[in-house]
């Protein structure tokens, strides 16, 4: 099973980068979204982001146009009829998911395959509520995508070899390296990085030390790239509230419980980088804290 076209759901951070790779490796795209602006938002940030990896010697600055002209965007689920492959990257939201699946399916060729980008939701239970759990995966993006050279790839209890194989070659095109996950919440990553984002927000809920202090303590202490809050704002608050809330119920322990203050910015809606607040306060020329 060679795949050619793509179809992605979901243009926000996800989707955006997930078609820029896609593109770039010479599929062919058809990228949806309710939000006709986030469709807009995203092929100026994809061309955008080409052009950096183009100055940063990359990728060639030849290869830009080409790979944006194998880009539609659409808000019409019809338009996804001749694809092979649909990648649903939207929000976080088990029966939004569904929703789409549902609404999708008829609208595909019955050989079609669906892959979702969730970052813990169950793959066997979405893939139940489409036509074809045997043909349904997960394949999970790093953010960014164009940067994250990890792709995790979960098959659910139904899904079949070819599947497997299909989507393993596609990790593989766009040049990244796979790690095959089971089935549990969260799977592998997010399983580790999550708990201890959340563990990093009890450390400030509980004033153990301020926002700078965590970040830069992380940072120095433990040698990761970015801290813990910084790196939640990146990901999204309201994703890794989503992530946390999986694992507590999947899970049914105490130790995911997520924190009263990540669920309280999330309630504030400050979200994190893409909303211009989280953790820190983007609004200006450098990020501040909020803590
Ligand atoms: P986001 O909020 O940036 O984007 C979600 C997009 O989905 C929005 O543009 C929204 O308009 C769109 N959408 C919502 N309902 C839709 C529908 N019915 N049809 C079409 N589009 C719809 O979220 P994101 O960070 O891109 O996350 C998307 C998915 O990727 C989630 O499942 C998330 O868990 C997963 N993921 C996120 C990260 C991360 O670091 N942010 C990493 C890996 C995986």
């Amino acid at each position: 099973m060679s795949i050619q076209r793509i179809g992605v759901i979901g243009a926000g951070q996800m989707g955006t980068g997930i078609s820029h790779v896609l593109s770039l490796a010479g599929y062919d795209i058809v990228l949806d979204d309710i939000n006709k602006d986030a469709l807009g938002k995203a092929l100026g940030l994809i061309e955008k982001n080409m052009h950096r990896q183009a100055a940063k010697g990359v990728i060639q600055e030849s290869e830009i146009a080409p790979a944006l002209a194998r880009i539609r965007i659409t808000q019409t689920l019809d338009d996804l009829k001749d694809r092979e492959l649909v990648i649903e990257a939207a929000t976080e939201d088990e029966a939004l998911k569904k929703k789409i699946y549902q609404e999708l399916s008829p609208h595909l060729a019955p050989g079609a395959m669906i892959a979702t980008n969730t970052s813990s939701i169950s793959v066997t239970r979405l893939a139940a509520a489409t036509d074809r759990p045997e043909r349904f995966i997960g394949l999970h993006f790093m953010n960014p995508v164009p940067l994250m050279q990890l792709v995790e790839v979960i098959k659910g209890i139904a899904t079949d070899e070819p599947t497997f194989q299909a989507a393993l070659e596609i990790v593989k095109r766009v040049g990244k390296t796979a790690a095959y996950a089971e089935d549990f919440p969260a799977f592998i990553v997010n399983r580790i990085l999550l708990p201890m984002i959340n563990e990093a927000v009890y450390t400030l809920y509980e004033g153990v030390g301020n926002v700078d202090a965590i970040d830069t303590a992380m940072r120095l202490g433990a040698n990761h790239p970015m801290g813990p809050l910084q790196l939640a704002d990146f990901i999204g608050l309201d994703t890794c509230l989503a992530v946390m809330q999986v694992l507590f119920e999947g899970l049914a322990d105490s130790k995911y419980r997520p924190c009263p203050l990540l669920v309280k910015y999330v309630e504030a809606g400050w979200l994190g980088k893409k909303t211009g607040r989280g953790f820190y306060d983007y609004r200006g020329e450098h990020p501040v804290p909020t803590r």
